[in-house]
């Protein structure tokens, strides 16, 4: 399989893509790529920096130097960003140590601390997720990747983003529509494969989901595909039934696959905030999850979402969502998250 998560740093690979193009001509392409995905990425949470760095101007205003009220305003400030009460406190913390071994004696060095905890808590994360995709040996195949979260949350956009940015990586891709509880659902996959020009496999409203995933793993081999995306139903109003039917999904997958499926991602919208966090709970109790996908950043002044669920669920924060376009899906990057924020 060919390399899908295009980080920085990494590398266009010539055979992968199979362009005839001269390295310098794909280092400025990359160049060029990058800085938009960097001014994309800066306006979708134009928001939330807007809205932390008001906040702290007001704290700082008229403030000579760092005392325990302007600490006590600080914490005040950052549980209201929705970046969590543990973040706050450990934040807090790394302040008070530099405050009091006076390391810190402005606002700049302060911001420098916040960044610092910050980047650590996103960073720390990642060591709990699977291994990167670009690390899966070429024997792994197809590469069973599962969707799950809420209804609402952006499941099956998401999908038709990462099935379009998978095949343009130069992979076989095929997409399983198990959520077959509402006919809409699979509606809407095939509108995203089609658009992705990526095919589908989908069955009648209330098909077992384990039956349809069948399919497509059958399908998937017989192609040769190189990854499978499936789509699942997001109810939780049943839990026992949610959890009996993801363990069933799960079997099936690793009997047909060798430790399918590979990596499990969980969608969190970022608007719902502390709400989303306590889905993301439940389903990280249920469903083995391996990795977070971020939705609608685009919508929300609440960013720093992303900080409480990473410190809470210690897992990798994947991807973030930040428009309903095919193309509006991307790597998450701690540390252009973190400069977002602040710059
Ligand atoms: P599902 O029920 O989890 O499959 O959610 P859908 O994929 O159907 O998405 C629900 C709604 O959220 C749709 O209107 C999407 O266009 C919208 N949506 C999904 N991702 C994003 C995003 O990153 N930004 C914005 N602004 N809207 C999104
Ligand atoms: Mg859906």
């Amino acid at each position: 399989m060919a390399f899908w998560r295009r980080n920085k740093g990494d590398k266009f690979s010539t055979s992968t893509l199979g362009l005839d193009k001269t390295i310098e001509e794909l280092q400025a392409q990359e160049a060029a790529v990058e800085k938009e995905i960097g001014v994309r990425f800066s306006k979708a949470i134009a928001k939330t920096r807007d809205s932390l760095n008001n906040k702290l101007d007001t704290i700082f205003e008229n403030r000579k130097q760092i005392d325990d009220q302007l600490l006590d305003e600080l914490e005040e400030m950052l549980i209201s960003t929705d970046i969590g009460v543990k973040t706050t406190v450990q934040i807090l913390e790394a302040i008070r140590k530099g405050v009091s071994r006076q390391e810190i004696s402005d606002p700049v060095a302060l911001k420098a601390v916040m960044k610092n905890e910050l980047l650590d808590i996103l960073q720390h994360s990642k060591d709990h997720g699977v291994a990167a995709e670009t690390e899966v040996a070429e024997s792994v195949k197809p590469y069973v990747l599962m969707v799950v979260g809420v209804n609402g949350v952006g499941k099956t956009t998401t999908i038709g983003k990462l099935a379009q940015r998978i095949k343009n990586e130069g992979n076989e891709v095929l997409i399983c529509a198990a959520d077959t509880f509402r006919a809409a659902a699979s509606d809407q996959l095939e509108i995203w494969a089609g658009r992705a020009g990526v095919p589908i496999v989908q069955q009648k409203q209330g098909t077992d989901p384990a039956a349809v995933l069948f399919d497509a793993l059958q399908s998937a081999k017989a192609r040769n595909a190189d990854v499978l995306i499936v789509d699942t139903a997001g109810r939780l109003h049943n839990k026992a039934n949610l959890m009996a039917e993801l363990e069933k999904m799960k079997r099936i997958a690793g009997r047909e696959v060798q430790d399918a499926p590979h990596e499990t991602l969980l969608v969190i919208d970022a608007v719902t905030g502390q709400n989303g966090l306590e889905q993301a709970r439940q389903f990280t109790k249920v469903a083995n999850v391996t990795g977070l996908v971020l939705t609608k950043l685009d919508g929300t002044a609440k960013g720093g979402i992303a900080v409480a669920i990473a410190k809470e669920l210690k897992l990798p924060i994947r991807y973030v969502g930040i428009g309903e376009q095919v193309d509006d899906l991307m790597v998450f990057d701690a540390e252009a998250y973190v400069n977002g924020l602040f710059n």
